[in-house]
C-alpha cells in the first residue's frame, strides 16, 4: 500500500521537465537565426566594398569597416546575454531532472526523503499556481524561503502577465506582436493565427480613430499576407471600412466591441502555453479534480441543498465545487450513510435513527439537539418537532 508508482507519479511531471527544455530550444534558434543573418549582412557589405574598392576613398573604407565592427560587436553582446538564458535553462533542466530522479531511490510512501519530495512539490505547485493567477509576490515570497528558484517559470510567467495586462488595460497589441515576430515560425508550425488576430485589432482601432487611408495601407501590408488562410476574415475586415463604430450590424459590431482585448489576452495566454508545453489548467487543479472524482455522488449535484452534505469538497458549489463541475460521478462499490446534520458518516457507533416522519439522521446529532431542547429534535427537512425518545435505531446489515 506504501509503495510508490513511480511512473504514475512521472506522467503529470512532463510540463515541469518540458518547460525549460522547449525555452532553451527557442533561445538556441533564435540565438542561431542571428548569427545568420548578421553575418549574411556582414560578408554582403564586405563584397561589395571589394566589388567597388576602385571608387571607394580609405576614408570611405575605413567608416564602414568601423560600421560593420560595431555591428559585430552588438552581435557578441547579444550572444553573451543568450549565453547566459541558456546556462541558466540549462541548469534548471539539470535541476529538475534531479529532482525527479529522486524518486527512483524512494522505496516507501512513508519514507521521510518521501514526505520532504512531496512537500516541495507541493511548494512549486502552489508557485505554479500562483504566478499564472498573478499573485507575482506571495509567489516569489514561496520561492525565495523554500529555495526553489530552478523550479518556477517566474520570467515565462512574468511575460505572460505583462503582454496579458498590455493588451487588456492599455488596450496595445506592441509586446504580443513583437513576440509573435520573433516566433513566426513556430506559431506557423502549430498554426496559431495570434498574429493575424493582433494585426486585425491593430486594423480595427485605425477604422475607430477614423484613419481610413492609414488602415488600408496597414492591411495591404499586413493582413493581405493571411488571405490564403483567412480569406473570409479579410473580406469581412476589409468591409468593415465602411462602417462606423457605432453600427448595429451583429458582425461588425462584434468586431468593434472592445471585449475583443480580453480574447487577445486570452489567446494570447494559451499560445504560449501550447508552445511551451504547459498545460492551460494548473497542476493544482489537476491534481485536485483527481480527488474531487472520487467523492462526486449524485446527491452532490441536486438542485436541492438539503441534499447535500456540509462535509463534502464537493457539494461546496462555490468553491471545490466549481472545479468539480465537469467531472463524471464516481463509482462507489459500497455506499456510505451521512448525517445530513452533522455531516458524518453513520456506523455502528454512531447509528443512524429514523423519527415518526421517516426521515433518518446519526444518534450523535440528535442526543446534541435533544440535549439543547429539553429532550426535543427538530426534523431539518419537515420542520416538524419530536421526542427523542421517539427515534427509532436503524441496524445496518
Ligand atoms: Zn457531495
Amino acid at each position: 500500500m506504501d509503495k510508490i508508482n513511480v511512473d504514475h507519479m512521472l506522467a503529470i511531471e512532463e510540463p515541469f521537465m518540458k518547460a525549460p527544455l522547449e525555452q532553451l530550444k527557442r533561445s538556441l534558434r533564435q540565438s542561431q537565426k542571428l548569427v545568420e543573418r548578421e553575418t549574411q549582412q556582414v560578408n554582403s557589405a564586405i563584397s561589395s566594398m571589394v566589388n567597388n574598392h576602385d571608387n571607394l576613398s580609405a576614408a570611405e573604407v575605413n567608416k564602414t569597416l568601423g560600421e560593420l565592427v560595431e555591428r559585430l560587436q552588438t552581435l557578441k553582446r547579444k550572444l553573451e546575454e543568450a549565453k547566459q538564458e541558456e546556462t541558466q535553462l540549462i541548469r534548471r533542466s539539470k535541476q529538475r531532472a534531479t529532482d525527479l530522479n529522486e524518486l527512483s531511490t524512494f522505496t516507501s510512501t512513508t519514507q521521510p526523503e518521501f514526505q520532504r519530495w512531496c512537500r516541495t512539490r507541493m511548494d512549486r505547485i502552489l508557485i505554479d499556481y500562483m504566478l499564472r493567477n498573478g499573485n507575482v509576490e506571495t509567489a516569489e515570497r514561496l520561492i525565495e524561503n523554500s529555495h526553489l528558484e530552478h523550479f518556477a517559470d517566474t520570467s515565462l510567467f512574468a511575460l505572460v502577465m505583462s503582454t496579458e495586462r498590455e493588451l487588456r488595460e492599455e488596450n496595445s497589441c506592441r509586446s504580443a506582436l513583437q513576440w509573435c515576430v520573433e516566433n513566426r515560425s513556430a506559431l506557423r508550425k502549430i498554426q496559431s493565427t495570434l498574429e493575424f488576430e493582433l494585426r486585425l485589432q491593430e486594423f480595427i482601432e485605425m477604422i475607430r480613430e477614423r484613419k481610413t487611408p492609414d488602415a488600408i495601407a496597414y492591411a495591404k501590408k499586413h493582413l493581405a499576407a493571411w488571405s490564403d488562410t483567412e480569406m473570409p476574415r479579410f473580406q469581412r475586415a476589409m468591409t468593415l471600412l465602411a462602417f462606423s463604430p457605432s453600427t448595429n450590424c451583429p458582425p461588425y459590431k462584434n468586431m468593434f466591441d472592445m471585449s475583443r482585448w480580453d480574447h487577445l489576452a486570452h489567446q494570447f495566454r494559451m499560445v504560449i502555453f501550447q508552445l511551451f508545453d504547459l498545460p492551460a489548467q494548473p497542476l493544482l487543479h489537476l491534481l485536485l479534480q483527481t480527488g474531487l472524482s472520487a467523492l462526486k455522488t449524485p446527491a452532490c449535484v441536486s438542485a436541492d441543498p438539503t441534499e447535500h452534505n456540509r462535509n463534502c469538497p464537493v457539494c461546496h458549489t462555490e468553491t471545490l465545487g466549481k472545479l468539480a463541475k465537469d467531472l463524471p460521478l464516481s463509482h462507489h462499490v459500497n455506499s456510505n450513510l451521512v448525517c445530513r446534520i452533522t455531516g458524518d458518516k453513520m456506523n455502528e457507533d454512531n447509528p443512524p435513527m429514523r423519527l415518526p416522519n421517516g426521515f433518518v439522521y446519526s444518534l450523535n446529532s440528535l442526543t446534541d439537539m435533544a440535549a439543547k431542547n429539553d429532550g426535543k429534535v427538530k426534523c431539518p427537512r419537515s420542520g416538524q418537532v419530536f421526542s427523542f425518545s421517539d427515534a427509532k435505531k436503524l441496524f445496518i446489515s
